[in-house]
Formats: structure tokens, C-alpha cells, sequence
């Protein structure tokens, strides 16, 4: 639902310093809007109640693709173009500097799995006619491309090149670092507690656990406490449990370097059976994640639970490298919990809070791949003071009791 005005509390109250723009979040969303609202010239606070990218981003798979979003043209194009903006990024500062691996993603699956076999063929097909790279990759390729990943006789693949792997918290913090260097001021430690509005419901500033800020425009980029941040600001609890977004817990895996280079080339994905997910991590070892393991740690997750599902995430990894069957021992991997904010359209959410000028939201899935295009045109939207047509379909306002 709108906010009301009388939703917004009203509170008098004396700001320490102005800034064109507060963000407030710490995650790569966040920290992304600063880097490019800053380069745009603004005056920008951002705001974390903890560190940087200790949220999600510290916990995310960090796949940037839009080889998996084939079925609503619309996000897939916003997909596509945060490809484009690491792209853009790595042009300007190369890929060790942002931290980026190249790799391409293979995408696997065995021709006996019919239902499978014909659902890729239907995406690949989708991206060929969307215009994102893409090639079907035969059993004998497959092999070469990968020569020491194990697969079935009947597997084949779809190459998707343009996927890259992030280093999340280190993109994030280079973000930053540029945020600071154009004269924006990071504030960690620091959370935001109440939203000054006038009365007729315009934004225009912050009350904060290290004093209070001026600014027009204030963006809420609070990943999974999205909802729990706009009750908490605004005074209205409603917003708690009626705001569209899901939390998704995920586990992630990440094996200590490997006394060998990680023996698999690509960011590996089987699909649908016995789903997968491996890449070769930057500190030398895996990065292994599974949906559906994904699924028997919503309940449980203490040390002792996440350990046995931990193990069975190498177990499935083992299928596909035998060779480090037992190689690796699970006391000495990172078991990241990981929660995914998730719009519950399982599209992105960003636009104007309706009904309170000057509040923005970003919330969203895939924020490894949107960073840098929500970031941009979140920038352009608050320079120019017109949101960009492509953010149209992402609007809050799509959900009933937003509109
Ligand atoms: C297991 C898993 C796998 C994933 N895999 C991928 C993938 O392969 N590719 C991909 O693109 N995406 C992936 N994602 C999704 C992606 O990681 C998230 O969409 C992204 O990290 C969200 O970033 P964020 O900045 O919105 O949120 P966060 O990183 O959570 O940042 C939000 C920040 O806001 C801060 N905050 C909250 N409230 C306040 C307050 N009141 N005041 C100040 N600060 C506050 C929090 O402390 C937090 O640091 C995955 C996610 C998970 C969990």
C-alpha cells in the first residue's frame, strides 16, 4: 500500500550535514549507486549498519549472467545489460582491479534427461533470438573444453561466454573506494532508523545512530531487511510483512585453495538433475552451491547440520571431479548462509517509493549480475529527476496495494 503521509513521521529536528544523495546499505547494489551517482558529480553519504558487503554480497554464488533469464524479455534485457556494465567497467579498469574472472558459463545436461535436454535447447534458442552469445556445445567439445571434469557419454552443453564470476566483496569495496575518492563519505556501523518527511509526505533527510542528515533524495538498498527497514523508517509496521519480497536462504561453499590450479575452466551448471553450481573461486580453490541443497538448510541451520549438507555439496561436486574425491575436508571449507531478497514477481524492484518524493528502492535478486545497470540508472534517475523507460517494468508500483 501507498504511504500516507500520516504514515511518514513527522519530526522537526536540526540535520548535521546535507548531501545531494544518502543510500543507505552497504551491499553491492548500494555500493555500486554510490560509485556512479558520485561520478555523476552528487554529494554522496552511504550508509552501513555493519561493514560493507557483510550482507548477501558477502554470501552470493556471484554468477554475473543473463544465460538463465529467458523467460521474460524485459528482465533478461536488464540482465544483459549489467553484463554490459561489468563489460563497460573492465574497458575502463581492467578485470584484476575489479575483480572479475572471464569465464563463460557451460551449462550441462544429458540428452537421456528429455525434458531437460529439450528445455535448454528452448533457451538456448530464446537467447540466440534475444542477441545474447551463446553456442551449443557437443559431448566431444564438451570434453575438450573441460578436461578434467568428468561427464556422461550423452552430455552436451550451451556455452553462454559473456558470463562472468565477481569477486563480490572486492568489486564492492572498489566501488567504494571510488565513492571516496570523488568526495562521498561511507559511514559503517552506521544504521538508519527514522525518515524525515514534511507533512506533505517529501523526503528530506535521516535520522541515523550517528546523528541526522539532510538530503532530497535517500535510497533504500537494504537487500533482504528491505521490508523491515521501511516499517522501522517510516513508523508503519504494516510495511514488515506486507512488502512483495521473500527471503531465500542459500549455502555456499568455498573450498581452501587447491594444491593444483581448480581443475575446471568455466563456471560449471548441471541442470535439472542433481543441479549443480562450481566455479573456480578466486583464492584458488571452488565455489560450490546447489538449489536444491539450498532447500534443506531453511530449518536448520546449525554448525552440525550444515556441516553434513556442506558435505553433501562436495559429495555432488565429486561426481563431476572424482579425482578429489576426498581431497578436500569440509572443516577446513567456508559454509556462507547467504539470503536472497527476493521480489515475489521473482523480478527486480526499483523506482520510486510511491507517495513519498524522494525515497527510492532497489531490491532484488541477481544483484551480483544488476549491480552496475541498476546503479547507472538509478544515478540517471535521480539526476535528471525521470526514471529511464527499461525501469518501467520494475516499478514498485506493479504490486497491488503499491500502485
Ligand atoms: C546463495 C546465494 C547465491 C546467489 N547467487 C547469485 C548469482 O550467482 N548471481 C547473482 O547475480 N546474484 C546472486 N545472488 C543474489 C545476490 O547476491 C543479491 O541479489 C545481492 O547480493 C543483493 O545485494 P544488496 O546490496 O541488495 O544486499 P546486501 O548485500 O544484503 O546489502 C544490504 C546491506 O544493507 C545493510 N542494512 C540493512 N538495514 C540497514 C539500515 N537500517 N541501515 C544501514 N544499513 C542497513 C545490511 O547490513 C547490508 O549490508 C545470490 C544470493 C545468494 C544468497
Amino acid at each position: 500500500m501507498p504511504i500516507a503521509p500520516c504514515a511518514i513521521r513527522i519530526t522537526v529536528f536540526i540535520c548535521r550535514m546535507t548531501y545531494d544523495t544518502i543510500i543507505i546499505g552497504g551491499g553491492i547494489i548500494g555500493c555500486s549507486t554510490a560509485f556512479y551517482l558520485s561520478r555523476a558529480g552528487q554529494k554522496v553519504l552511504l550508509l552501513e549498519q555493519d561493514k560493507i558487503a557483510t550482507g548477501t554480497t558477502g554470501n552470493s554464488f556471484a554468477w554475473a549472467n543473463a544465460s538463465v533469464k529467458t523467460t521474460d524479455r524485459a528482465y533478461h534485457n536488464l540482465n544483459a545489460a549489467g553484463v554490459k556494465g561489468y563489460n563497460a567497467l573492465q574497458s575502463e579498469f581492467g578485470n584484476e582491479t575489479l575483480g572479475i574472472n572471464p569465464t563463460g558459463a557451460l551449462e550441462v545436461v544429458s540428452k537421456s534427461d528429455a525434458d531437460g535436454y529439450k528445455a535448454m535447447q528452448a533457451q538456448a534458442r530464446a537467447l540466440t533470438t534475444f542477441g545474447y552469445a551463446n553456442r551449443w556445445i557437443s559431448n566431444a567439445e564438451l570434453r575438450q573444453l573441460e578436461p578434467e571434469m568428468t561427464f556422461p557419454d550423452d552430455a552436451e552443453a550451451l556455452l553462454s561466454p559473456d558470463d562472468l564470476l565477481i569477486n563480490a566483496p572486492h568489486f564492492t569495496r572498489f566501488m567504494v573506494d571510488q565513492m571516496i575518492a570523488k568526495g562521498g563519505t561511507l559511514l559503517e556501523n552506521c544504521a538508519a532508523t527514522e525518515l524525515l518527511a514534511t507533512d506533505e509526505g517529501d523526503v528530506t533527510g535521516l535520522i541515523t545512530t550517528q546523528g541526522s542528515f539532510h538530503a532530497d533524495n535517500i535510497i533504500l538498498a537494504t537487500g533482504q531487511d528491505t521490508a523491515t527497514t521501511l516499517a522501522t523508517l517510516t513508523g508503519y509496521d504494516g510495511f514488515a510483512t506486507r512488502f512483495p519480497l521473500n527471503k531465500v536462504p542459500g549455502l555456499i561453499l568455498t573450498t581452501p585453495p587447491l594444491p593444483t590450479t581448480p581443475p575446471l575452466r568455466h563456471m560449471y551448471y548441471s541442470a535439472p538433475k542433481n543441479e549443480l553450481h562450481i566455479l573456480p573461486e578466486f583464492n584458488g580453490g571452488l565455489k560450490i552451491a546447489s538449489d536444491d541443497i539450498d532447500g534443506m538448510i531453511i530449518d536448520n541451520q546449525t554448525p552440525e547440520h550444515l556441516r553434513k549438507t556442506g558435505q553433501l555439496l562436495l559429495e555432488r561436486a565429486y561426481t563431476v571431479l572424482p579425482q578429489l574425491t576426498g581431497t578436500i575436508n569440509i572443516d577446513e571449507c567456508k559454509l556462507g548462509i547467504g539470503v536472497r531478497p527476493y521480489p515475489t514477481d521473482g523480478k527486480t524492484i526499483i523506482g520510486p517509493m510511491p507517495d513519498a518524493k524522494g525515497l527510492h528502492i532497489i531490491a532484488t535478486h541477481s544483484g551480483i549480475t544488476l549491480a552496475p545497470v541498476l546503479g547507472q540508472l538509478m544515478a540517471e534517475a535521480i539526476t535528471t529527476g525521470t526514471y529511464p523507460e527499461t525501469l518501467a517494468p520494475f516499478a514498485l508500483t506493479r504490486f497491488s496495494g503499491f500502485a
